[in-house]
Formats: structure tokens, C-alpha cells, sequence
């Protein structure tokens, strides 16, 4: 099937960036088209409470507050499509989206179709996401106060985590599969001289132990497994940091849009324009550094902006 109908504005992804995404194009009568793809709402839809988001003092849930854009966004207009775009045509304008076997085409195409954490991959991981299991320091780290955690990995990434969450917990052990760490030395030295941060070498995580009391789950500890010797050990933590890694989704747009080694998408600077002319991108797809639902809202209002802008001009101003 082909929709012959030549949208101004696709968006691909539905979270905090394409989701603001969609409200500030629909409000500009320019009727987005949003495909929300396998998780609707994206990252913030597999977390809890979400504390730092503006204009929510007492917190929100991750779900709700998404939702909540969602319906802003419908309210001027904005149009959900729940399918994953699963390829694309940036050669020519306009642009295609094929979804489901169906063809779409728009004068601009915003991209936000996020990032991953990397994740270990065991089932009770995925249970206690979020309950004791996170990816995010700067989101959870606050609900760890005198606390001990764990973070796993042995990068920059890691590193970073465990020193931000020395402000709040009272004990952080990283555990990391070999004997050394692959984070530069400058942050080695941060986390070797840091009273609160020990370390637990050649060691893996092998699986998240926890209690759920009425209902209510929390984090016990995670049972370790040294690499070396394979003893299993039972190590007591109230908090997983998982500091492995992200992974941007941009599987889609490998050899058409430009990116980093990592996969990360390049945007001009002060803008979301990418190489290609009325292809922007917002959010963690093109955000290797920040990666909060704030920061994905802010680009997501940049490429609606800059996409209206291509629209009228034919260019955007940077
Ligand atoms: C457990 C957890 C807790 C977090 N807590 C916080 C917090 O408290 N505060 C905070 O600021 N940040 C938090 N974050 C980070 C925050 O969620 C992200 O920074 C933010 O969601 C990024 O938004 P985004 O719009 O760029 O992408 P995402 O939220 O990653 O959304 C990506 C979207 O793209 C869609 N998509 C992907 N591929 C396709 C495709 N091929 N076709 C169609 N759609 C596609 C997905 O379905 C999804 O809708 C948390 C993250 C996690 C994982």
C-alpha cells in the first residue's frame, strides 16, 4: 500500500523528542505524522518515578508523563502511527518511509529514534528495572541516598556513573570484568582516589537478586560471578547502575546519514540539520553526552523549529 498523500513533517520515534517534536510542528498546522515504533513513548514508558522533569514537582511516572505529551500533541493535531519504520529513502525529495509494507512520503523528516542502554541481558535485570536496576545516575541516583550501590563496567561511562552517585550513596563498587579499567586515566585517577568507591575486579553480574513485599519490589543484592575462579558470590547492594554503554538506533540510517563511530547521528552546530536537507535529528539518537528527557524535548523543539523553517525557506538558519 502506498499513502500518496506528501506529508510536510514524518516524525520516527515517540519519545520525549519526537513527541515535543509533534506538538511543536502540529501547532504550526503542519499535521505530523509520528511513528511510534515498538516502544511507544520510548524510554521513560520502563522507568518509574521521574523527579527532574520540569513542571512536576512532586514527580511523575515515567508513563504518564509521556502520555501526557502524547495527548498535548494529538490536541493540535499530531497523528500516532504504531509501527516501526523499517526502511527509508533519504535519496530524493520527498522523502520515503516504508512501515508495515506501506510507503510514506514528507518534505522533512525528523529522526529521534533514541538510544539504548546497553543492558546484561538476564531476566532479572528486566524485572527490577526500575526498582533497583537503572542505567541513568543523574536520573535515579537521588533515591540512593546512604545507600550501597553497584555499577558494572570499567569506561568512561562507568566511571562517571560511580563518582556522581558517590554524592548521594554511601558505598559504590564497580565490578568490571578484567583487572584494569578501560576509562581514561584521568577519571581513573577520580575513582582510585575516591574513599567511597571500591572496586571488585574480574567479576561479572549473574543475577539481580531482590524481594517483592506486597507487591512492592526492591533490590537485595546481585549474585557475582568471578571470571577467573567461576565462584558465585552474593554481594548485598540496594541499587544497580548498569554503566556498559549506549547503543543509538540508527541501524536504519547506517550509510545515508552521517555518524560518529558509535553510531551516534551528527548535526550541524546550534541546529538539528543533519548532511542530508530537510532531514533533522533530536534527541539521545544524536546525543552522545546529555541524554535526559529534558535535553530530547529541547532538540525536539529545535528540529520542529528547524523543519518549518526548511519547509518556508527551503533551508534552516545556521
Ligand atoms: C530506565 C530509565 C530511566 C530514565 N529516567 C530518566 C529520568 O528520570 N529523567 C530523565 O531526564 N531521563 C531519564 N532517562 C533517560 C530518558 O528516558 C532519555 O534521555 C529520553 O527518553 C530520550 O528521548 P528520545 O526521544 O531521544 O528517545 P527514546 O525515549 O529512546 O525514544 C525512542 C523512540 O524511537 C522509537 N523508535 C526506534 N526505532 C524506531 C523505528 N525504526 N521506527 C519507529 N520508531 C522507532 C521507539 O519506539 C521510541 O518511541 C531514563 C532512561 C531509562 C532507560
Amino acid at each position: 500500500m502506498t499513502d500518496i498523500t506528501n506529508h510536510k513533517v514524518i516524525i520516527i520515534g515517540s519519545g520525549p523528542a519526537g513527541l515535543t517534536a509533534a506538538l511543536y510542528t502540529a501547532r504550526a498546522s503542519l499535521n505530523p505524522v509520528v511513528f511510534e515504533g515498538i516502544q511507544p513513548g520510548g524510554q521513560l514508558t520502563i522507568t518509574t518515578e521521574v523527579e527532574n522533569f520540569p513542571g512536576f514537582p512532586e514527580g511523575v511516572m515515567g508513563p504518564a508523563l509521556m502520555d501526557l505529551i502524547r495527548q498535548q500533541a494529538q490536541k493540535f493535531g499530531a497523528k500516532s502511527i504504531y509501527q516501526e519504520v523499517t526502511e527509508v529513502d533519504f535519496s530524493k525529495r520527498p522523502f520515503k518511509v516504508v512501515s508495515d509494507g506501506a510507503e510514506y512520503f514528507a518534505e522533512t523528516v525528523i529522526v529521534s529514534t533514541g538510544a539504548s542502554a546497553k543492558l546484561l541481558g538476564i531476566p532479572s535485570e528486566a524485572e527490577y528495572m526500575g526498582y533497583g536496576v537503572s542505567a541513568c545516575a543523574t536520573c535515579d541516583g537521588s533515591f540512593f541516598k546512604n545507600q550501597n550501590v553497584v555499577v558494572v563496567g570499567g569506561g568512561d561511562t562507568a566511571i562517571e556513573e560511580a563518582s556522581f552517585l558517590t554524592k548521594f550513596a554511601s558505598k559504590v563498587s564497580i565490578v568490571h570484568r578484567r583487572n584494569e579499567l578501560r576509562a581514561s586515566k584521568v577519571m581513573q585517577q577520580r575513582a582510585f582516589s575516591n574513599p567511597k568507591i571500591e572496586f571488585v575486579w574480574d567479576s561479572a553480574v549473574d543475577e539481580v537478586l531482590g524481594k517483592n513485599e506486597g507487591g512492592k519490589k526492591s533490590l537485595t543484592g546481585v549474585r557475582l560471578k568471578n571470571l577467573k575462579t567461576g565462584v558465585l558470590t552474593d554481594f548485598a547492594c540496594d541499587g544497580l547502575f548498569l554503566g556498559i554503554g549506549h547503543q543509538p538506533n540508527t541501524k536504519l540510517f547506517e550509510g545515508k546519514l552521517d555518524m560518529d563511530p558509535v553510531g551516534y547521528l551528527i548535526t550541524k552546530p546550534h541546529s538539528t540539520a543533519t548532511n542530508i536537507p530537510g532531514i533533522f535529528a533530536a534527541g539521545d539518537v544524536a546525543d552522545p553526552t546529555y541524554r535526559q528527557a529534558v535535553s530530547a524535548a529541547g532538540t525536539g523543539c529545535m528540529a520542529a523549529i528547524d523543519a518549518e523553517r526548511f519547509l518556508a525557506h527551503g533551508e534552516v538558519g545556521h
